[in-house]
């Protein structure tokens, strides 16, 4: 049972310039953050992908090392549900 998740923030990742070491996974606290499990980039590394209910805290941009995020904190939370329907 899941229902719509409040979104406050946005994150655009740049998936090329990710080298995968998961270190934004543990780093997101409301943990919208997961790796793909089959997906690579071109370089062949696993990426994360965003979940609805991310707060917009930068913790992700803060903890990469690539600076593969942009976060991007929105004006007012919007209810996203959780199929990602209504993502920015
Ligand atoms: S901004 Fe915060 S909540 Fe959003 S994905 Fe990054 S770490 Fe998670
Ligand atoms: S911290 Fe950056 S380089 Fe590491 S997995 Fe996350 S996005 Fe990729």
């Amino acid at each position: 049972m899941s229902g719509p998740t409040l979104t406050r923030g946005h994150v655009v990742i740049d998936v090329e310039a990710c080298k995968g070491c998961d270190l934004c996974i543990d780093a997101c606290p409301p943990g919208v953050l997961t790796m793909t499990t089959h997906a690579v980039n071109r370089r062949g590394y696993r990426y994360p992908v965003l979940a609805p209910g991310c707060t917009g805290c930068k913790a992700c941009s803060q903890i990469c090392p690539d600076f593969v995020f942009q976060v991007y904190k929105l004006a007012e939370p919007v209810e996203v549900s959780v199929d990602g329907e209504g993502a920015p």
